[in-house]
């Protein structure tokens, strides 16, 4: 591609752009551009979550539908939409519940032409360790309302934009996830994790260049600023944001985007505030205030986070003052991964029954075994994401080996999220037991339509049977087919025998199975030699 080429020639104008783009089409006439990364993943290194659908839209395509003109959730729909996914974090879920709430019907009220014009936004700050459901609330909500919503670290971010990514690149991406429409990507959310590792330095000696950078440069965002819709300087991002917009569309589009009313959170774990809001408190507990914090309950503490505890711990007061919403998630302890998993609607178990049950393999989950493995989980000290690591670590063998067996039923036990390795084994070996049990009652079946159709009795021992449908399995051929076979035109060799010496029941040994032609003959020949009084019953 030409990319780095068009980088150094500097901007374009729109109508080269399109004429360039469509000659580039025209090269790849299967409509795929080699090296092309799909939206989502552009140079900011953001993650977009998509929230609706990540297809671009058609060329013909309808009027899209807007969930913000008829906005009318309260508090308690939201956080009663968010119980269903999220376990614990009540009071995040409230806050946020109002938060939202309250920048949604001022977006509408803008919209209405009918908002104060004094109006502060409802930025987020999210505090709390990782993997407890903060970028889930947030997602989850972003779902229920329809806006368009993109995730990124960062520490992805320079102050320069040079190295790494530029902040502006967040806005842009949005307008992707907006499928190009920068009315709607106007009011989307922009979360920003691990915004800790942008505080400045605590040490009034260390001038912190970097974060302190970026701070200011998400300040103007999260303040108010247009945005190009269209990085100066990235050609594939041009592409991208082309490409997700219909003809239509592209004449419509702003070619900037206000950031006034797009929605930012900001999370991250900040180790170490605690100790900031300690010191704060014990200072000012000294003389009156009776003691309301149990000093040693850190997330308490955290809870009692102000302003100047985060101005402290490296931010700039103009940005902490932009984010008046200030939510602590708490850590999960064994029980909350216990209920994730049972209750939560976007639960594991429902991922690992549905994926299983492609197969044709029904999952059953013990709540015993649900226990264990929200235990070993919260080992991990990730949050709820360790129990995506022990779930995968548990059923990694299972997942590819049980679709190639006759494996129907999984019953997980809290044995075999113990012991894996075992438990698969066990499972095969069962269900192999049970296949060979199921042919080898075919066997029997063979046996007495022998007996319907040709008046002699056919009778395989156990053995005989068991024998006849490891037989069948190996050569992966039905029991039906597979006997057959071995016993074709037996009948007549049978009626001989009993014609010469009167026997109509014939048992057949395991031995007798393996070439039942040959034990045949033998029986016919040892019939004529029988004596005379035998044959004599016979007829
Ligand atoms: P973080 O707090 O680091 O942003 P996430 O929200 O990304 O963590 O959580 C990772 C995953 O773990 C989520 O996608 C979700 O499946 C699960 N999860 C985390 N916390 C919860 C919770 N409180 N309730 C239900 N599921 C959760």
């Amino acid at each position: 591609m030409r990319e780095s080429g068009e980088r150094a020639s500097g901007p374009m104008s729109p109508e080269e752009f399109q004429k360039r783009l469509e000659e580039m089409m025209k090269r790849f006439p299967g409509g795929g551009f080699p090296g092309f990364t799909p939206p989502g993943s552009g140079a900011s290194g953001a993650t977009a979550e998509p929230t609706s659908s990540p297809t671009p839209p058609e060329e013909e395509e309808e009027p899209i539908s807007d969930p913000l003109s008829d906005f009318s959730l309260k508090p308690r729909d939201v956080k009663s939409y968010l119980d269903r996914y999220v376990i614990r974090q009540d009071d995040a879920k409230k806050a946020l519940s109002v938060a939202l709430c309250d920048h949604y019907n001022h977006v509408r009220a803008v919209r209405d032409g009918n908002a104060i014009a004094q109006y502060a936004k409802q930025n987020v700050i999210l505090i709390g360790p990782t993997g407890v459901g903060k970028t889930y609330l947030i997602r989850s909500i972003a779902d229920l309302i329809g806006v368009p919503f993109v995730k990124a670290d960062a520490t992805k971010f320079s102050e320069t934009g040079y190295v790494g990514g530029d902040v502006d690149d967040l806005v842009r991406d949005l307008v992707r996830q907006a499928d190009g429409d920068v009315e709607r990507a106007q009011y989307g959310i922009i979360y920003i994790d691990e915004i800790d590792k942008i505080a400045g330095s605590r040490d009034a000696q260390i001038r912190d260049v970097s974060g302190r950078g970026v701070q200011t440069n998400l300040l103007k965002l999260m303040e108010e600023t247009e945005v190009s819709t269209r990085s100066q300087n990235d050609f594939s991002g041009q592409l991208q944001f082309l490409m997700a917009m219909g003809d239509r569309q592209r004449k419509q589009q702003p070619s900037t985007i206000s950031t006034r009313h797009i929605l930012f959170v900001v999370s991250g774990a900040f180790d170490g505030l605690d100790e900031i809001v300690r010191k704060r408190l014990r200072q000012a507990q000294i003389g009156f205030q009776p003691d309301q914090v149990d000093d040693s309950d850190d997330e308490a503490i955290v809870r009692e986070t102000r302003t100047q505890d985060l101005i402290e711990y490296g931010f700039e007061p103009e940005f902490v003052g932009r984010l008046p919403v200030r939510v602590v998630c708490q850590s999960l302890d064994v029980e909350a991964l216990f209920e994730i998993m049972r209750s939560s609607e976007g639960s594991l178990v429902r991922q690992y029954e549905e994926s299983f049950l492609a197969y044709g393999i029904e999952m059953n989950f013990q709540e015993t075994a649900l226990r264990r493995i929200a235990e070993m989980a919260h080992q991990e000290r990730t949050g709820a994401r360790g129990l995506m690591t022990v779930c995968e670590r548990v059923f990694r063998d299972f997942k590819f080996e049980l679709p190639s067996t006759d494996v129907r039923r999984l019953s997980v036990t809290p044995e075999l999220v113990d012991r894996p390795e075992e438990a698969l084994e066990a499972t095969m070996a069962s269900a192999s037991r049970q296949v060979e049990g199921e042919k080898t009652q075919l066997v029997h079946e063979f046996a007495a339509a022998f007996r319907q159709q040709h008046g002699v009795e056919l009778v395989f021992t156990e053995p005989a049977a068991a024998r006849l449908a490891l037989a069948a399995m190996d050569a992966n051929r039905p029991v039906r087919d597979l006997c057959a076979e071995r016993f074709r035109d037996f009948q007549f060799g049978l009626k001989l025998i009993a014609k010469n010496t009167g026997q109509t029941r014939f048992e057949l040994q395991a031995e007798d199975v393996v070439d039942p032609q040959k034990s045949l003959s033998e029986w016919v020949v040892a019939s004529y030699r029988s004596d005379g009084s035998d044959a004599e019953k016979g007829d």
